[in-house]
C-alpha cells in the first residue's frame, strides 16, 4: 500500500453500542494499527429525528474502556475538524448542486403529505425511475417552474437519478466482486428540506475530504452501496475511492437471523458494550462492561467473532491482533454468538491477569458489596489465591469476601450428618495445637493438621470439608490451608470455635 491508511468508524449517535459495532470499531482500529495507519471516528449525526442525547459520549467511554482509542475525531481533534457531520452542514450543498447540474440528480418538491398519499395508494410506492415520472420533480417539471419555486423557497430535495440498467460494481476485501443493477435502487435523497445531507451523500464527501482509504462497515450497508459507488464516480473519481469490506453479521446463537438487544433481554446475556439507559424511556440494556468483562476478554472473543489467523490460537492479546489481523481472513458468513464462550474468554484472561493489573478493577466491586480494605498486601494475596475461580468480575465478591469478614452464614448442613465425637475431638485438639503454633504457614498448617489426623486415625479428607466450611461458611475457595494462613492464627481459630459452638446446639 502506498498511500497512508486512514480508517474511520462512522457511528450514527442513535443508542446504546452493540458488539456488532463495537466489532467494526475493533477492525477497524485494527486494520489500521496493522498498517500503521490513522484510525478516525466521525459522528454522523445528519438524520436529527434519530439524535439521542448522551450517545455520542457513551460511544467514547465504550472505546476508551477498550483501548481502542482514535487518533482523530471531536474529542480527539484532528486536521480534518470537524468530525461530526452537522458541524459540515454547509460543506455538501456544493456537491449535491454538482450532481443537479451535470443531469445526475435531481430537486423533488413533493411534499411530505403528497408522499404518504402515494405510500398509501401505491403498494410498496419507491421513487425511483419507474415512478419518478409521476411526481414534481425537476424532470417531470418546466425549467421555469422549477426556478420559480425555488425563487420562492419552497421545501425541496435533491435525489440521486439512478441510471438505468447499468452494472455497477466494486471489489469487496471480503466477499470478492460484487455486482448491481442501477435499476433495482431507488432514487435516494441525497440533500433534505433542512440542508443536511443523507447518510448516503455524507458518508462520501467525507470519506473524500477526510482521505479515507478503507471504509469497514457492517453487511446491512451493502444493498447502499451501488448509490455510493456512483457518487464516487461523479464526484471524485472511483480512483480515490476507498477499498470497501463489508463485515458478516453477528448472528443469534441459534444462527437464525441478527442478534439483536431483544435477544439479549430474552436470554439473559448483554449485547451492548456498557449498560445503556435510554434516556426517553429510562429502560436500561446491559452491557458486557457491567456484567463482569475484562476489556483484554471483550476485545478478544469480539475478534474471532468472523476472523481467525488460520491456526486453533483462541487468545489473542490486542497486541497480537494488532499484528495479525488481515481483513482478507474475516469471513463471509455470519458468526454465531456464543455467550458461554464468551465468558470462557473472561475466566481465561482474568487467569491470565496479574494481580497488579486487577486490583484496580476488583477493589471496587467489593467496596461496593460493604467489604473495608485495609491490607492492600492482604488483598493482593486474595487476588492471587482466588483469580482462577472467577469467571466474571462479580465472583470476585463471592469468592473474597470471607478473607475480610466472617461468613454469614455457615452451611452447619453440610457437615452434621457426618459429625460425630471423634472429629469433635480432633477440632478440640486442632485448636490447641494451633494455638501454639508459632509459624502461621500453609505447609506448616497443612502438615500438623496431617499429622494430627494420623495421630488420631482420622481421614484428613474426613475432617477437610468440616475446616473448609469452618473457614469460608460453604463448599468453595481455595486451599483450606491458603485460606488459614491469610486469614491468621486468631480468625482461623475463632471461625473453628464459632462452628464447633453451632454443631454443639
Ligand atoms: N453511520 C453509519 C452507521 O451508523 C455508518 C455506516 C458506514 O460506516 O459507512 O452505521
Amino acid at each position: 500500500m502506498n498511500k497512508k491508511v486512514r480508517v474511520r468508524f462512522a457511528p450514527s449517535p442513535t443508542g446504546g453500542l452493540h458488539i456488532g459495532g463495537m466489532r467494526t470499531v475493533l477492525f477497524n482500529y485494527l486494520f489500521a494499527k496493522h498498517h500503521n495507519g490513522d484510525f478516525i471516528v466521525r459522528i454522523e449525526d445528519t438524520d436529527q429525528n434519530r439524535f439521542v442525547p448522551g450517545a455520542e459520549a457513551y460511544i467514547f467511554e465504550c472505546l476508551k474502556w477498550c483501548g481502542l482509542e482514535p487518533g482523530e475525531s471531536v474529542m480527539h481533534g484532528g486536521e480534518f475538524a470537524p468530525y461530526r457531520q452537522s458541524e459540515r452542514k454547509e460543506m455538501y450543498r456544493q456537491y449535491a448542486e454538482q450532481l443537479v447540474k451535470e443531469g445526475k440528480a435531481y430537486y423533488a418538491f413533493d411534499t411530505p403529505v403528497e408522499l404518504e398519499e402515494k405510500r398509501k395508494t401505491v403498494p410498496n410506492f419507491q421513487y425511483s425511475q419507474a415512478t419518478r415520472s409521476g411526481m414534481k420533480n425537476s424532470l417531470t417539471l418546466s425549467q421555469d417552474a422549477v426556478n420559480k419555486l425555488l425563487a420562492q423557497n419552497i421545501p425541496h430535495v435533491i435525489r440521486i437519478k439512478m441510471p438505468h440498467d447499468e452494472t455497477v460494481g466494486f471489489v469487496d476485501m471480503i466477499r470478492g466482486a460484487v455486482n448491481f443493477n442501477t435499476s433495482q435502487t431507488d432514487d435516494k435523497v441525497l440533500l433534505k428540506a433542512d440542508g443536511m445531507p443523507t447518510y448516503h451523500l455524507a458518508v462520501v464527501v467525507d470519506d473524500y475530504l477526510m482521505k479515507i482509504t478503507h471504509a469497514f462497515r457492517g453487511e446491512e450497508w451493502l444493498p447502499s452501496s451501488p448509490v455510493h459507488i456512483l457518487l464516487w464516480q461523479y464526484l471524485f473519481g472511483l480512483d480515490n475511492m476507498p477499498e470497501w469490506a463489508h463485515l458478516p453479521l453477528i448472528l443469534k446463537p441459534d444462527g437464525k437471523g441478527k442478534l439483536s438487544k431483544r435477544d439479549g433481554d430474552r436470554l439473559g446475556f448483554p449485547v451492548f458494550a456498557m449498560n445503556w439507559t435510554d434516556p426517553k424511556t429510562g429502560e436500561l440494556t446491559a452491557g458486557f462492561r457491567e456484567r463482569g468483562f475484562l476489556p483484554e476478554a471483550f476485545i478478544n472473543f469480539l475478534a474471532l467473532l468472523g476472523w481467525n489467523d488460520g491456526t486453533e490460537q483462541e487468545i489473542f492479546s490486542l497486541r497480537e491482533l494488532v499484528e495479525k489481523f488481515s481483513m482478507e481472513r474475516v469471513h463471509k458468513a455470519g458468526a454465531k454468538f456464543d455467550y458461554e464462550k464468551a465468558k470462557w474468554f473472561n475466566h481465561e484472561w482474568i487467569k491470565k491477569s496479574t494481580v497488579h493489573g486487577l486490583q484496580s478493577t476488583v477493589k471496587p466491586l467489593l467496596i461496593n458489596a460493604g467489604i473495608e480494605i485495609n491490607d492492600d498486601e492482604k488483598f493482593k494475596t486474595v487476588i492471587e489465591l482466588v483469580k482462577d475461580r472467577c469467571t466474571l468480575l462479580p465472583d470476585f465478591v463471592q469468592q473474597s469476601s470471607f478473607f475480610f469478614q466472617s461468613p454469614e452464614a455457615i452451611d452447619i448442613n453440610a457437615i452434621k450428618p457426618k459429625w460425630n465425637e471423634h472429629k469433635e475431638q480432633f477440632f478440640a485438639e486442632l485448636i490447641r495445637m494451633y494455638q501454639l503454633a508459632d509459624t502461621w504457614q500453609h505447609e506448616a498448617l497443612e502438615n500438623s493438621f496431617k499429622e494430627l489426623a494420623a495421630a488420631s486415625q482420622i481421614k484428613p479428607g474426613d475432617v477437610l470439608l468440616p475446616l473448609r466450611i469452618m473457614l469460608v461458611g460453604g463448599k468453595f475457595g481455595p486451599h483450606v490451608f491458603n485460606i488459614a494462613e491469610v486469614l491468621g492464627k486468631e480468625e482461623t481459630i475463632n471461625r473453628v470455635k464459632h462452628t464447633l459452638s453451632l454443631l454443639e446446639q
